[in-house]
């Protein structure tokens, strides 16, 4: 049952006098629990708890720790139709997308689990003392990785369970360590109070610390804020908007004592498409865009916001090839009524740039929070000039733009903010020619795809989820993929150190 209760450690908190409720944005009404917003007093006391469980959860095994991720995975699998009935009633995303989305949740807990069952990724390293070296003698030195504290992840409005209760940022700081507090999204509230009783339970069944996880609802300015300016809390992990993230990142740099906000945010994930591509298969790369453009209804930090090309007839007619196939696609739901009206004031805003045309938009009376798909298209020189072009929509909306040569096109490159992702479509004839937009690419984004979709993220250890601000707030980190669990840890060295004193993966065997 869901109570529109605050979980601190493993009991349920209401004290507050704020309430708010969820939307179903598919029928365009509330829901019927009232969530009440956590009291200062509530919040102090989530911190105070996970800092206490902090000093016994970071000592506690890999092994054991992996018990309590696989015990997560169980119990969300447990709460079998209830979950998927609240995850579609709060986001308007169809059951499939829910049960994949719990799938891959269960996933990553699995997969840190397994990554934590040794010590592997702690990247231990000894170097012996030498007491007889001249012309002096080296000290004894071990280095290890050690959890940073309690860590605030903030829950995605964009996937309601695999970047937020359970998802990557909490499945990767608890498997290196650090209880987590959960600041719930405002409009998946139930969902997360849904997920967060099954961590309760998993914590409780393995015997885990109570205050390793704690559960809080309200809003982001109040309850959020007062979570990243807490003295015991040390480190953030967000997923959502530019302003959102960077007033978090602001915050906590200038706290007394500053903490890593590890924030993933916008990205339009530029996209190459060369003339001998679109000269040999534009028909087939318009039907595989206008369906990755379209995917989640356009909702994925990883949507191809941008398609960069070279102008020429061919190209004229595959933009109207792509316009069309992607206005046939049928008009999706989005996640909330506030992501609905920012979908309609960015596309038309970008449109109204001078230069930018609309090549095709969905017409007609749509149903409360569906969206309206839309194709525009501008000259490599107007977006060169007009940094307003290069703004995300975050939604069902691509920008092409025709560029008048390459040297252009990778000036457009170099001129773009960071980016999760760029993606080149190419022939094997222009392989030779492809360095130059390979090394702007470089310098611009996180993961670089060949002649594929930047849309579907792979969770493997390979798998780079972040770039060069604003896509995210440090490009050396991933959020996705069980690198993950670095941004959580700090590495520490034992120097001259009795072997009895050290812990057990540094001493000597
Ligand atoms: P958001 O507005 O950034 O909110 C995400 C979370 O951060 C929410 O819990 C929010 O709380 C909190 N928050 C926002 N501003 C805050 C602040 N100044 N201080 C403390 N906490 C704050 O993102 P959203 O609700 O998911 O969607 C809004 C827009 O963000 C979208 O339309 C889209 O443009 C963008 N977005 C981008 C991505 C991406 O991956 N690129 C993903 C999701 C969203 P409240 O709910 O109380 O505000």
């Amino acid at each position: 049952m869901i109570t529109g209760k605050n979980y601190i450690g493993n009991k349920l908190s209401g004290k507050g006098t704020i309430v708010h409720k969820t939307i179903n944005p598919k029928l365009n009404i509330e829901n019927a629990t009232a969530f009440i917003e956590a009291t200062d007093n509530e919040i102090d006391e989530a911190v105070q708890l996970a800092w206490e469980a902090f000093k016994i959860y970071r000592k506690v095994s890999g092994k054991k720790r992996a018990t309590f991720l696989n015990a997560i995975a169980d119990g969300i699998l447990a709460l079998d139709q209830k979950l998927i009935d609240i995850f579609t009633a709060e986001s308007g995303l169809p059951e499939g997308r829910a049960i994949g989305e719990r799938g891959r949740t269960v996933f990553q807990l699995r997969s840190f689990a397994e990554l934590i069952s040794n010590d592997d990724w702690r990247e231990n390293t000894i170097d012996k003392a030498e007491p007889n070296r001249e012309p002096l003698p080296k000290e004894d030195l071990r280095r290890t990785l050690i959890p940073l504290g309690p860590v605030v992840v903030f829950g995605a409005s964009n996937f309601p369970l695999a970047y937020s209760t359970a998802g990557g940022d909490t499945a990767s700081a608890l498997a290196a360590g650090c209880p987590v507090i959960i600041k719930a999204h405002e409009m998946h509230s139930g969902t997360s109070e849904l997920v967060a009783s099954a961590i309760i339970k998993a914590a409780e069944k393995t015997g885990m610390p109570n205050g390793v996880f704690s559960n809080l609802v309200g809003r982001g300015k109040i309850v959020g804020t007062a979570l990243a300016n807490h003295p015991k809390v040390k480190a953030v992990g967000f997923t959502g908007s530019i302003a959102g993230g960077r007033a978090l990142f602001n915050l906590a740099s200038q706290r007394k004592e500053p903490i890593p906000v590890f924030a993933e945010m916008g990205s339009i994930n530029p996209v190459v498409i060369t003339p001998a591509a679109i000269a040999n298969r534009y028909e087939e790369i318009a039907s595989t865009y206008a369906s990755s453009i379209t995917l989640g209804t356009g909702q994925f930090c990883t949507n191809p916001g941008l398609i960069l090309t070279i102008d020429s007839n061919e190209t004229q007619d595959f933009i109207k090839d792509l316009a069309e196939k992607t206005i046939a696609i049928d008009p999706q739901c989005m996640l909330h009524p506030n992501i609905k009206s920012g979908f309609n004031k960015n596309s038309s805003s970008i449109t109204a740039q001078s230069g930018v045309e609309t090549v095709a938009k969905i017409q007609g009376e749509l149903k409360d929070n569906y969206a309206a798909s839309q194709i525009a298209s501008v000259s490599g020189t107007e977006f060169l000039n007009n940094p307003k072009t290069h703004q995300e929509v975050f939604g069902p909306f691509s920008l092409v733009v025709k560029c008048k040569d390459e040297e252009e096109l990778i000036e457009v490159i170099n001129g773009l903010e960071g980016q999760l992702t760029g993606t080149i479509i190419a022939e094997e004839e222009e392989y030779s020619n492809l360095e130059e937009i390979i090394d702007a690419l470089e310098n611009r984004v996180g993961r670089i795809i060949f002649n594929g979709v930047p849309t579907g993220v792979e969770v493997c250890p390979s798998m780079q989820h972040g770039g060069p601000y604003p896509a995210s707030t440090d490009s050396r980190f991933t959020a996705v993929g069980t690198n993950s669990i670095k941004r959580w840890v700090r590495p520490i060295s034992y120097q001259s150190f009795p072997n009895a004193l050290l812990p057990k993966a540094l001493k000597n065997i």
